[in-house]
């Protein structure tokens, strides 16, 4: 689910800046604890995953990735 709260407006992707994880918010699910994320203020928005990876070397979330996205990295 896209959020539009913290600093999210929307965007597909959500990086947890804590432990280096993005999320893919489009297959989002509960075992992500985007909520925690946010709460605790780690999250950062990106709108495709090549500006997050551009960003940094983050590993893809292994809930919400499914395996073809990881392929056409
Ligand atoms: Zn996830």
């Amino acid at each position: 689910m896209r959020r539009y709260n913290g600093r999210m407006n929307g965007e597909k992707f959500l990086a947890d800046a804590q432990n280096n994880l993005l999320h893919n918010l489009d297959k989002e699910k509960k075992e992500c604890c985007i909520n925690n994320v946010i709460s605790s203020r780690n999250e950062l928005p990106f709108k495709t995953i090549e500006n997050a990876l551009l960003h940094k070397d983050y590993k893809f979330c292994k809930y919400c990735f499914v395996k073809i996205e990881l392929e056409i990295r």
